[in-house]
């Protein structure tokens, strides 16, 4: 245990200064005005104990991460309805991608993709009587801290460019599993995606996936034994895009990616493990994330496998 802050100094400064040949998203125009040169890592077990090395506290966009934190909401509060409207397999397709969509009759392939995420937030809208606010009370609640906020400047840099995000949501709206208004659904999405938080903060937030008797701040658990297994499972098959089975491979661990560069990995009944760095793979996925995440669970020897 006491090992964690040695092996990961020892990784963080084996790729410091590695050449990375990624690069940091800028289709959201907000994304690209943050330094390339951000590295953080933090892994927090589920005794609470918390190691940190570089910019592990500085808070940064979560994008894509928050697809599991919208997913759990969604999860507490339709239960195994929610599986009606949007399906549990890998998409092998980028995130987001419109492909598989047509044939599938607007159901998406699970709630990792951007598809999947879209219709997990119309069921949100759908429960909550201010969406924004709601979601982020339940983050708050979930973390034990109050110090959460979302970036308006990226959230209105992503509306403005968020062609395909509307394609999709008008898409899905046609086969009548979008509820509620386009831009109400597509609005709330692109908060929770510019949702901020840190590397520290994250793996907190995530401890009720590797801890089944993790309660929030009302005393509950967030989701139950068999759901947590469920959310870990898609993460494991689903969290990565097209590169999801590269992720299990390298890492074995389930784990999410957001184009902002953080990753965020968990190991069942042991810790939460969480890398950002900005520049992206050509799948979408932090280049040097990765890499840390591959060196951590070979090096520890501790993945689910
Ligand atoms: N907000 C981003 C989008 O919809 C999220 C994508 C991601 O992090 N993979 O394009």
């Amino acid at each position: 245990m006491e090992n964690y802050q040695k092996i990961i100094e020892d990784i963080y400064l084996n790729l410091k200064n590695v050449n990375d040949p990624g690069k940091v998203a800028n289709y959201i125009p907000e994304l690209g005005t943050v330094s390339a040169d951000n590295f953080g890592i933090n892994i927090t077990d589920i005794h609470r104990k918390s190691f940190s090395i570089g910019d592990a506290d500085k808070k940064f966009s979560i994008q894509s991460i928050s697809k599991i934190l919208t997913l759990t909401l969604a999860y507490q509060l339709e239960g195994e309805e929610l599986w009606k409207r949007v399906d549990v397999e890998p998409s092998g397709n980028p995130f987001n991608s419109l492909l598989q969509l047509e044939a599938d009759f607007g159901k998406p392939r699970n709630p990792f993709i951007n598809a999947g995420a879209i219709v997990i937030c119309d069921v949100l809208i759908s429960h909550l009587k201010n969406p924004k606010e709601d979601f982020l009370n339940f983050c708050k609640d979930i973390c034990h801290n109050n110090n959460l906020a979302y970036s308006d400047k990226v959230a209105q840099s992503e509306k403005e460019t968020g062609f395909r995000n509307t394609a999709l949501c008008n898409f899905i709206k046609s086969f009548g599993n979008i509820k509620n208004k386009v831009e109400d659904v597509l609005d709330f999405y692109f908060y929770t995606c510019a949702l901020e938080l840190s590397c520290a903060e994250l793996s907190q937030i995530f401890l009720f996936l590797a801890d089944d008797h993790f309660l929030c701040q009302k005393g509950k658990t967030v989701l139950t034994e068999s759901q947590a297994k469920r959310v870990n499972a898609i993460m494991l098959t689903c969290g990565f895009y097209d590169e999801s089975g590269e992720f299990a491979f390298r890492v074995g661990l389930p784990g999410k990616s957001g184009v902002g560069g953080g990753i965020v990995a968990i190991h069942p009944d042991n810790y939460v493990i969480t890398v950002w760095s900005p520049k992206l793979n050509p799948k979408g996925n932090s280049y040097k994330g990765m890499h840390f995440l591959e060196q951590f669970t070979t090096q520890t020897g501790i993945s689910i496998f």
